[in-house]
């Protein structure tokens, strides 16, 4: 069984800055894993330990930096990697990102069962990235997954957390799954597997690579693009109380009251 697992790097800080073209500032700031894509990755590594014959390759579009985060990702256990970097590749929205992704899964990997994503990037937090994927390939897709139960060579049952409750359903391979935390405590590297990880190769994939033509890719294959960038400004002054528990529920009790007056 054939995995794809998607990993995106994002700034190491909850105070993004933005450029002047209102994308985001990413130089001068320290990158980390995407944090949902640490659960899409321990959901790929337990499918691996249950299942026979799993193979995890890691994809990730970004800068050559990304190479480190790869290595982590090869040092817990996942195969193969492939780094997706071209300068060409600058500016692309989410629909140019899917576009990208998908042609290098095809490209690299057009015998894949699965294709794994977080469900959300803390940073661009569209979402859209694994739907555009799954669309642009045919396959079918679930998103808001929380774990899988009953896996085997064919498909997976798989449990989504909705707002009103939890869904289960089966899929059938190929497919794509988004996930959203993962009931499994995230693993860390051991020495060995750290020392392992430092000898493979990270295979480079480029525009041509995987071809794509510059209209299709970056900027140029971009159909959104932002025209402002700003930070939200809460309506409401916090004010702080120093008071005991029966006393927050009545002040609560007293607010429901005006509010509903209102
Ligand atoms: P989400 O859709 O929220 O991510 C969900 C999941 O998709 C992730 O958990 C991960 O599994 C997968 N995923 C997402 N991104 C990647 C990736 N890169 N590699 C592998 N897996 C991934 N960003 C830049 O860095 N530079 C730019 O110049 C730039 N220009 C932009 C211009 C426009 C007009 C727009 C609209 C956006 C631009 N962006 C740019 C942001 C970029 O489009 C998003 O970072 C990207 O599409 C992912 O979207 P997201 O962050 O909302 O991820």
């Amino acid at each position: 069984m054939k995995i794809a697992l998607c990993v995106k790097q994002v700034p190491d800080t909850s105070d993004i800055k933005w450029t002047e073209n209102n994308t985001i500032q990413r130089e001068g700031v320290e990158s980390i894993i995407n944090p949902f894509d640490v659960y899409a990755a321990e959901f790929a590594l337990k499918l691996k330990e249950e299942l026979k014959n799993v193979e995890i390759t890691v994809f990730t579009m970004g800068p050559n930096q990304a190479e480190n985060m790869l290595r982590k990702l090869l040092a817990i256990g996942c195969d193969k990697a492939v780094l997706i970097s071209d300068k060409k590749f600058a500016g692309a929205d989410t629909y140019a990102t899917g576009k990208t992704i998908s042609h290098a899964i095809r490209s690299v990997l057009p015998d894949f069962d699965l294709i794994v994503c977080g469900q959300f990037a803390v940073d661009g937090d569209t979402a859209q990235t694994g739907p555009c994927i799954a669309s642009m390939l045919d396959i079918p897709q679930v998103t808001y997954v929380k774990k899988f139960t009953y896996p085997d060579n064919t498909g997976l049952t798989l449990e989504r957390e909705l707002e009103d409750g939890l869904e289960t359903v089966k899929v059938d391979f190929p497919s794509l799954v988004c996930i959203l935390q993962d009931t499994f405590e995230p693993r860390r590297p051991l020495i060995n597997g750290i020392k392992e990880a430092q000898k493979k190769e990270i295979r480079v994939c480029t525009m041509e690579d995987i071809g794509l033509t510059p209209e299709k890719c970056g900027l140029r294959g971009s159909p959104t693009f932002v025209s402002k960038a700003f930070r939200k400004v809460s309506k409401h002054d916090a004010q702080k109380y120093e008071i005991g528990v029966q006393e927050s529920v009545e002040l609560l009790k007293e607010r429901i009251e005006n509010a509903k007056r209102k």
